[in-house]
């Protein structure tokens, strides 16, 4: 590496502003974080949108090489699969994985994003908060800051910056007025509300402690992660217009009214429901795609920035915490030569990250809908009991995408072989004993190659 000392800018202290910070300065860079919010840790502010979230294997990897695993698993709490409550108050539980080791981990987002500037600043990360990014010089790196406390605006030079500001990037902004720069976002016709359930007796959990709740309700949800201090952080997800829509949701009453015939048995643990609902605001969800992220070497854009995607697999910060390994691993490989880091940056994740947004979509659908549906709970236990027989060659899309590390693209094209296999094999099929195991051989061996596996 030629340039030791080189000082690196970060924009953004959210999620992966501060880890990949972290990875840096490990290899002997200096990083300066702008961040336009103040500092959480000494005013009471929204850590951001969902109120936890749900971390598996790619953020665990990423969090284990910054050597911050550890730290995580005092504020984590596992959940074994999904708890669906019907219409009626009936209670069905359908695990994520093969086994106990295949959980996922709700974590409160403001504990995570404290966690890790804590550990950014230990390690001599500069955090400068309330200083928003208005532009970049992408010809010098030239940054454009505001200082959000007094309203003035400086310009600082950088050799290299990273955007790591979230799906309005300022950075990408700028990019998005050079020539031949594509851009596309998507908006959901879906809205999200983030909702509590508070602590029942003792701070302890009022459902099961170890899954994630969901409410399935046919073209809208609600889920609940729980908290490690008693509560479960909800989110409420409806169409913006039309019936059962936040439209229609103007008044208390009609609050009360929604969830009382939809939600019944989560109504008695939300007292504060409709002080709750419009203390809130509605948040809109968007997949972001773009290229180039990068310009000259000079600025790169990183996670959410570069690659926005709604959060239905549980995937954005995984995702974004996977692109900080990427990339460090690529400066691990050819030094500060931040032109081809860069370049091989997205070269490597561009493919995955589309993947990952299309996946994210059409799980929606599964989410709001399918797990309801007796069907598809057959379908999951034959994709498990497939996974037992063929470990290294069926491995369910959930599972490639939440407890390994084979990429994205990877998951996405082997989901869809395997989606129609499942749809060969269990359509004519009500009990397991039923199964053709032959034809599940003779299709499996066929058709999928076996797997290299990344853990
Ligand atoms: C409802 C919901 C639920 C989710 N659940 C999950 C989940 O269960 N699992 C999962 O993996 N992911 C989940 N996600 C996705 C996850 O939240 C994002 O992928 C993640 O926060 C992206 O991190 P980031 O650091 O790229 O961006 P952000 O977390 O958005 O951080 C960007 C930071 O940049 C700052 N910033 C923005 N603009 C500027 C500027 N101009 N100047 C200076 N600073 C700026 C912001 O204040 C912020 O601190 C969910 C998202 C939503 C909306």
């Amino acid at each position: 590496m030629t340039a030791k000392a080189e000082t690196i800018s970060l924009i953004g202290a959210g999620l992966n502003g501060p880890l990949l910070a972290l990875g840096l300065v490990k290899r002997g860079f200096n990083v300066e974080i702008y961040e336009r919010r103040p500092d959480m840790r000494s005013v009471r502010i929204s850590a951001g949108r969902s109120i936890n979230l749900a971390l598996s294997t790619r953020g665990i990897h990423a969090l284990s090489e910054a050597g911050q695993w550890n730290e995580m698993r005092k504020i984590i709490i596992p959940m074994k699969g999904r708890m669906m409550h019907s219409v009626t108050s009936e209670i069905t539980f359908q695990p994520y994985g093969k086994n106990e080791a295949e959980v996922i981990h709700s974590i409160s987002r403001a504990e995570l994003n404290i966690a890790l500037m804590n550990a950014a600043e230990d390690q001599g990360v500069r955090i400068h908060f309330q200083q928003r990014c208005t532009g970049i010089d992408l010809k010098t790196g030239a940054l454009q800051l505001r200082d959000e406390r007094i309203g003035e605006e400086r310009t600082i030079e950088s050799r290299v910056v990273i955007g790591c500001d979230g799906s309005a990037s300022a950075i990408r902004g700028e990019m998005l007025k050079l020539s031949r720069f594509n851009f596309s976002q998507q908006y959901l016709d879906y809205g999200y509300k983030e909702l509590t359930i508070p602590a029942g007796p003792g701070g302890k959990h009022v459902l099961e402690t170890h899954a994630l709740h969901i409410w399935p309700r046919g073209n809208f949800m609600l889920i609940a992660l729980p908290n490690v201090d008693g509560t479960f952080g909800c989110i409420l997800f409806l169409p913006f217009e039309g019936a059962d829509s936040f439209a229609q949701l103007a008044t208390a009453s009609a609050v009360i009214k929604l969830f009382q015939s939809r939600f019944p048995d989560a109504i008695p643990l939300m007292p504060d429901l409709a002080d709750n609902f419009f203390a809130n605001p509605t948040g809109a969800m968007v997949t972001v795609k773009c290229s180039p992220w990068h310009v000259d070497g000079r600025a790169l854009l990183l996670g959410d920035a570069a690659h926005a995607i709604v959060p239905f697999f549980g995937q954005g910060i995984n995702c974004g915490f996977e692109d900080c390994t990427c990339l460090l691993e690529l400066l691990d490989q050819h030094g500060a030569d931040w032109r081809r880091v860069f370049s091989e940056f997205e070269e490597a994740r561009k493919v995955n990250t589309d993947a990952i947004a299309d996946l994210a979509v059409e799980n929606f659908v599964e989410m709001r809908d399918r797990v309801a549906d007796p069907r598809f709970l057959f379908r999951k236990k034959v994709e498990l009991a497939l996974e037992a027989k063929y470990p290294q060659l069926f491995v369910p899309k959930y599972a490639m995408v939440t407890f390994h590390r084979i990429p994205y693209a990877t998951a996405l094209k082997r989901g869809q072989v395997q989606d129609r296999m499942l749809t060969e094999l269990c359509d004519s099929v009500e009990r397991m004993e039923d199964l053709d195991w032959s034809k599940a051989d003779r299709l499996i061996r066929s058709q999928l190659t076996p797997l290299e596996m990344v853990s």
